[in-house]
């Protein structure tokens, strides 16, 4: 069973691109299962950086071929503008291959998604904009526009012309903007059309043949648990579903096939955008976190919002996507605290409970409940063994681990390749 899944055990922004990286080695197929270019996977080889945000990581390496499964949603002029990039750094996307039921982004949707954040005013989600929310909201509600209609002029204007029928007239009564004009966007689309026609294919097919040859597969999440649209803070989700049961109706894949599921976690918690976070810092250490820790969206460019761990919440990813082992990434930005507190419960309404609230309003009410751990004071992102790590790092990792359930098998002490400690069980 050579399926491995990566995913976020927060919210997003964990450093997925960078765990890819150390995965890929070993991958045959690395697959984009879900969301769309509001991801943003900054990847480092070679000294370069790469900042990818629909093409899977995977490209980066000449021996993988890379996947967008079907639960993507694909704006196709931002995957050709991604696609000519690369090639014009030397990065080769000749294997990219595109799942036919994949759904397009079309331009009405990124319209909606400015339109209803603008609409929504105090109480909008921070979305990136992208028309992610609006795309899948028509793919559910049987109104999307998929790859495969790209292959087929007619379809594809018929279904163009249904759609903005309706939308004109909401773009037009409800919000008093323009129409937007049919053919121009079949036309636009045609290019597009031309473009991607060699790379489309029945993507669970192509998967199921590589699994039957013995080949690797990575699974490779954006966003991460917290932001998935049914296990995240809803309703500031992302509208897909990044935990691994996505990896699986994301791409046509069955579970029999997998048998690593990996989180990675930040050693702090960080998010973007609107919604809950019981641990965030709004002052003092938390400006500390963003500067130490460049936390800005790739994306967006946003500034993220940062806050101690939270292990209430890696407790409850690693229970809604089954994680076998846990990755701690960018524990080289702790070296900035004299004591560092870690979130191990939340004291709701004066009860204090270990598990993830069942509903929002206790999310809104809980108060982390901390235990203090010594931080090491000095740089830590040289070192290249675990067991070189000063003690308290160590101590800290450890208790990552105990208190997530989950062996944490890779610390990550800086953006490099080699600034990555791979940790044996019980190290
Ligand atoms: P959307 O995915 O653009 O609809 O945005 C919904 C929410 O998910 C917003 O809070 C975004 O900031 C957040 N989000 C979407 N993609 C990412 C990501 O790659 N990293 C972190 N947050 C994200």
């Amino acid at each position: 069973m050579p399926g491995t899944i990566l995913v976020g055990a927060q919210w997003g922004d964990e450093g997925k691109g960078k765990a890819t990286d150390l995965l890929a080695d070993k991958m045959d197929v690395v697959v984009r299962y879900q969301g769309g270019n509001n991801a943003g996977h900054t990847v480092m080889v070679g000294g370069r950086t790469f900042k990818l945000h629909l093409v899977p990581s995977g490209v980066l390496y000449p021996h993988t071929v890379p996947v967008i499964g079907n639960g993507v949603v694909i704006d196709p002029g931002v995957l050709l503008a991604e696609m000519a990039a690369l090639d014009a750094q030397g990065i080769s996307t000749a294997k990219l291959l595109v799942s036919a039921n994949a759904h397009l982004i079309m331009p009405w949707h990124k319209e909606r998604d400015r339109l209803t954040e603008r609409y929504l005013g105090s109480n909008r989600i921070g979305t990136t904009g992208r028309g992610i929310g609006p795309a899948y909201g028509d793919k559910v509600a049987r109104l999307g526009v998929r790859v495969q209609d790209l292959l087929d002029p007619k379809i594809l204007s018929q279904k163009v012309e249904v759609v903005l029928k309706e939308r004109n007239a909401v773009l037009a009564k409800v919000y008093n903007r323009l129409p937007i004009d049919p053919e121009a966007v079949v036309e636009e689309y045609a290019t597009y059309a031309e473009a991607l026609r060699s790379r489309i294919v029945d993507a669970s097919l192509y998967l199921w043949k590589a699994l039957r040859e013995g080949r690797h597969l990575l699974f490779e999440g954006a966003q991460g648990a917290m932001l998935d649209v049914d296990h995240g803070t809803y309703p500031f989700v992302t509208s897909s579903s990044p935990v691994a049961g996505g990896a699986l109706s994301g791409t046509g894949v069955g579970p029999r096939e997998i048998d690593r599921v990996i989180g990675i976690a930040k050693a702090y918690t960080t998010r973007v955008g609107a919604g809950p976070f019981p641990t965030e810092l709004t002052e003092g250490p938390g400006e500390v976190l963003r500067r130490e820790g460049v936390e800005f969206g790739t994306t967006t460019e946003r500034p993220r919002r940062c806050g101690w761990l939270d292990t209430v919440v890696l407790r409850y990813a690693a229970r809604v996507n089954g994680l076998t082992e846990l990755f701690v990434s960018k524990l080289d930005v702790l070296s900035a605290f004299e004591r560092i507190p870690v979130a191990v419960a939340f004291k709701i309404d004066g009860e204090v409970t270990e598990e993830w609230p069942m509903t929002q309003t206790e999310v809104y009410h809980a108060e982390p409940v901390y235990e203090q751990f010594d931080g090491w004071r000095e740089d830590i992102s040289g070192v290249t063994s675990y067991s070189d790590l000063p003690r308290a790092a160590r101590t800290y990792v450890e208790a990552v681990e105990k208190l997530s359930g989950v062996p944490v098998t890779a610390v990550f002490v800086g953006p490099g390749r080699e600034q990555t400690l791979t940790r044996e069980p019980g190290q």
